[in-house]
Formats: structure tokens, sequence, C-alpha cells
């Protein structure tokens, strides 16, 4: 009789639930099921910090539809996974965490890198266990992979000490559970669908708004399809963007402020009414606006602002409904409303009071005339990447997005040091992709050292630092006693080029946006990874905000 690993059946059983990608950092005691993961087909990125190992497992969920693995050595391995966990937790992603531990015959007795787990990771997670049996492995993979699709998606935990990953098991006594069929798609009651169209129709000025969950459902179809059929307006949250095409003419994006504050009726499809949408109260929105709010999760509705509508279920069915509903309606949203032409006044507005900004080619230069040249220059088919404060926000608002699930970006949980994991992420699934990130000069600190993992991996992604010398802003010099500097202050002109090209890829340093343009194409036109590096000058901001990016 046959006898398997504990680390084989691991990768057999995450192989036969459709889990596609790996990515860890081997140590004691996880290096065997790597290489049995390797070995059962399954792609596996070697990196250089869990963090960014994690980070990358959330995204690969978000993207495929599949949980992303992060492979972590035990103790400060898991710690370091926590952080893509609680990420994935916050954005609502598949994923799942595999932490090495000590054996099971060592527990309390102060084993290298003992650590509780289990009970660290449980916060972040849907569903965390240790296995305690080799036989059992495949029971846990299929729990995790269920619990971290199913339902409102979100992060799984499964630990796996020393001994049962070298503990073997005779082939016919481990039971590999049938794979985990895609998620059902629930629909919500008929009265429902007829409710939400009613409000819908009475509204003076209505909004829909498109979250991350439309996304993640693939709902990017019958989205569009209804936005065209009712004629309503819409606003994509940060990640919802390119569910329909930024450049879609019912975008309010360049009046967000002022859609949200002046709607009366908001449709609120796979997005939550958190400090992202300004938790749905005044002064951002209109105190008595109705809600009708689609989400899976039943917990979901009314968070912060009651909803006149529920509408508990999968996105994509449930808009699916409506539109069949419709079929029976004559109502579409006029043309030419006042609504209609304050938002066009409005964005008008905003576009002209950034103008100046965009025209000013003085050096160093600003984010706004740096996007000048960047926007244009992104592939219609990229994955966009973005992190950073200024970098992010003003990224998010010059660089449209055509396609769903084309946007990464510190997310829900305002994270920091996603970048080069989410290029990771995306450079594995959509290898045939271009894959732009666009990063500030903090934030590519957090895991700039993955740019030796793109190389490694020969992955021809693009990466433009906007670098302003500091977290937020920069200074023109640093004090000559560096303990006098700010503390968001960080090395004028910093190269970090020069890393990318430390490590084989091609870096390129810009100091006066003249050169921008010529340096992103050379950039574009190498076969590989590719860095440009943009001064920014110090002082560079977003246009004056009405509110402060954290008003409540
Ligand atoms: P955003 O950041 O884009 O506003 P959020 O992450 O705040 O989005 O909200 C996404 C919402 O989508 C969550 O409340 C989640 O429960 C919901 N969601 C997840 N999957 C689905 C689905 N299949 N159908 C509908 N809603 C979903
Ligand atoms: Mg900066």
């Amino acid at each position: 009789m046959a006898k398997l690993t504990g680390a084989t059946i691991m990768a057999r059983a995450l192989k036969e639930q459709g889990v596609e990608y790996m990515f860890g950092i081997v140590g004691f005691p996880v290096q065997p099921i790597a290489r049995a993961a390797q070995l059962a087909g399954i792609k596996y990125y070697g990196c250089r910090n869990e963090q960014s190992a994690s980070y990358a497992a959330g995204a690969v969920g978000y993207m495929t539809g599949r949980p992303g693995a992060a492979l972590v050595v035990s103790g400060p391995g898991v710690v370091h996974g926590l952080a893509g966990l609680s990420n994935a937790k916050e954005n609502c992603w598949p994923m799942i965490l595999i932490g090495g531990a000590s054996s099971v015959k060592q527990n309390g007795m102060g084993a290298f890198q003992e650590e509780r787990q289990v009970m660290i990771a449980s916060p972040f997670c849907k569903f965390a266990h240790a296995v305690e049996h080799v036989y059992r492995i495949p029971f846990y993979v299929e729990m995790a992979v269920r619990n971290s699709i199913y339902g409102r998606p979100g992060a799984c935990y499964l630990d796996m000490p020393d001994d049962i990953i070298l503990g073997e098991a005779e082939e016919e006594t481990v039971h590999f559970p049938a794979k985990c069929a895609e998620p059902p798609r629930m629909t919500a009651p008929e009265e429902s669908i007829q409710a939400a169209l009613n409000a819908l129709e009475s509204a003076k000025n209505p909004l829909i708004i498109v979250g991350k969950g439309m996304a993640w459902s693939r709902a990017e179809d019958e989205v569009r399809a209804f936005i065209e059929r009712t004629q309503v307006p819409f606003l994509a949250s940060p990640m919802g963007k390119g569910v329909l095409d930024d450049n879609h003419p019912l975008s309010v994006g360049a009046a967000r402020s002022h859609a949200l504050q002046e709607a009366d009726v908001i449709v609120l499809m796979g997005a939550r009414l958190n400090w992202i949408m300004h938790f749905g109260l005044p002064p951002r929105f209109n105190k008595n606006v109705r809600i009708v709010q689609l989400d899976i999760s039943p917990e979901a509705i009314s968070q912060n602002v009651p909803a006149e509508v529920a509408l508990v279920g999968d996105g994509k069915a449930i808009v699916g409904q409506m539109n069949k509903a419709l079929e029976t309606r004559q109502w579409f949203y006029p043309k030419d409303t006042p609504w209609h032409k304050a938002i066009a006044e409005k964005s008008a507005a905003n576009a002209k009071q950034i103008q100046v900004m965009i025209d000013d080619d003085s050096a160093p230069t600003n984010y706004y005339r740096a996007f000048r040249d960047i926007s244009p220059w992104i592939p219609e088919n990229a994955i966009i990447i973005g992190e950073g404060a200024n970098t992010m926000d003003i990224g998010r608002t010059q660089m449209p997005n055509h396609g769903p699930r084309e946007r990464l970006d510190a997310g829900s949980y305002g994270t920091m040091g996603i970048g080069m994991g989410f290029v990771l992420a995306a450079a594995a699934v959509h290898p045939d992709r271009p894959i732009i990130s666009v990063s500030g000069d903090s934030a590519i600190g957090f895991s700039g050292m993955e740019m030796e993992t793109v190389c490694r991996f020969k992955m021809p992604v693009k990466i433009i630092v906007l670098n302003n010398g500091g977290i937020g802003g920069g200074v023109a010099a640093l004090p000559d006693n560096p303990l006098d500097a700010l503390p968001g202050h960080l090395t004028v002109a910093a190269r970090y080029d020069k890393m990318m090209e430390a490590f084989g890829g091609k870096g390129f340093f810009v100091t006066d946006p003249k050169d921008l343009k010529a340096a992103l194409d050379a950039a574009m036109a190498h076969p590989g990874p590719a860095l440009v590096n943009v001064q920014l000058h110090h002082a560079a901001g977003r246009k004056p905000q009405q509110f402060g990016w954290h008003t409540s």
C-alpha cells in the first residue's frame, strides 16, 4: 500500500480544490509543502517577505474567484502573514494562509517558533483550524476553500505542525472530498425586487454605487445592462472602478462629492457605507437619503444608514432579476434632468480646477502633470495597482479603468505596502496583460524587496514611483541632523530605479517632466521588469478638497 506524506496530501488537496497559486517563504517546517505544491502543478512564487506573499494570495482570490494560498513558516512567519489575512478580511477577498507550526508532540514545551497561531489568526478568519491528523488534511482544505468563497468571501487559516507535514498516511485511508462547487448565487424575493425598482422610480436624484462586491460576483454584464436600461448615473467605489468603464457617460466619478451629497435615492450594489463612503452620513450624504442595499451578507444591511429595501444575495443574480423585472416596466430616468446638468457642471468645474496643474511643466513635477503622461501610456487592458496617499488618491481620478477587477489598491483596510504583493499576484494571474503599478515613495518602501522576486520570475511589470521624498509631503533637502527632520521625511530623490537595476530589471530616473514620456515608452519597450522613478516637487499635493479625506 502506498503512503502519502502530509505535505503531499496538502498539495494534492489544494490542487483538487482549485487552488492554483501559492506565494510564500520556505523554511522550517513548510519547505516540503512548497515543493509538493510545485509537483502537484500549483504555481509557487517564493517571496521575500510574508506580508507580500499574503497580500498576493488575497488579490489572487479576488481576481480568480478561487482562494490564493500563502505559505509561511511558524511563529514570526505567521505573524507577518497576518498582514495579508487582515487585508483579505477587510476587503472580503478569499485566501488561505497556511502556517507551519512546531510539532504537536512539543506543544507547550517552548518549541522553536512555538506560537498560539490558530488563536492569533482567528479574528481575521471565517475559518481557522489546526490540522491534527495527516489523513484529515483534505477535509480541512475543503472547509477552508468553501468558507473563503461562500457567502461574503474572506480569509481562512490552516495550521500545519511539523509532524503532520512529515507524517504519513496510507493512501486508502485518506478521503479527498469532491471539488467545492462555485458559490451558490442566491436571489432575492420578487417583492423586494419590485420594491427596489419602485424606490428608484420615485427618485429625483437617483444614484447607483457600484462596489467591489459586484466585481467579485462578476456582475459586470448585468450592472452595465441595468445602468444603461435605467439611465441612472453611477459612482464606482475605488475598486468597483472598471465594472463599468470609467469613461462611461453615466459615470459621476468627476463629480463624486456633489453626487453623494445630493442623491436622494441610492442603490448600493456590493459596497459598504464605511469610511470609504463616509458612512453614508451628513455632511457627505443627504440626511434624508433613501438606501436600496444589495449585499450577500445579511448582517451588512443597514450598517450606518437603515436600508429602505434590502436585496440579500448574489450581485450577479439579483441585478439579473432586476433587469428581468424591468422588461415589464416602461420607466427609465429621463435625460436632461437638472440632476444630470448639475453633475455635468460640477465635473467641468473640477476638471478646470486641476487643468493648471496638468499644464504646469516646471521641474520637479506635480502629480497631475505626471499623470498627464502616465494615463495615456497605460494600455487599455492593463491591471492597475495603486498605493500611497496622494499617489493613490490622485491616481484613482486620473487613471481610468476599463474593465472589472483591473484595479487593486490599498482597499478597505487602507493598507500601505500591498503594492508589490499585488504586482506579483496580477502578473501571476495575467501573464499576458500589462501590469502597471503606481506607488508613492513611502509606499514602495514597505515591499520594495519584492523587486527581486519580479525580476527572478521574469515578470515584465512596469512600476512607477511618484517620489516626493516623504510620507505625505516631502522636503527640499533634509537637515544636517536627521533627527531634526519631520517624522514623515524620507531621502530626497532616492534612487528606487537603481534597486530595480540591482536585481536585473531596468530603471529610469526622471527629474524633469519633459523626459517622462520617453522614459515611460522605454520602460514599456523593455521586455522585462522596469521601474520609472519620477521625482516630484516636495510640496506637490492634491487639488483643494471640499472635505478632508477623513471627513465623516
Ligand atoms: P467597496 O470597497 O468597493 O465599497 P466593500 O468591500 O466595502 O466594497 O463592500 C463589498 C460588499 O460586497 C461587502 O459588503 C460584501 O459582503 C459584498 N459582496 C461580496 N460578495 C458579493 C456577492 N457575490 N454579491 C453581492 N455582494 C457581495
Ligand atoms: Mg511620498
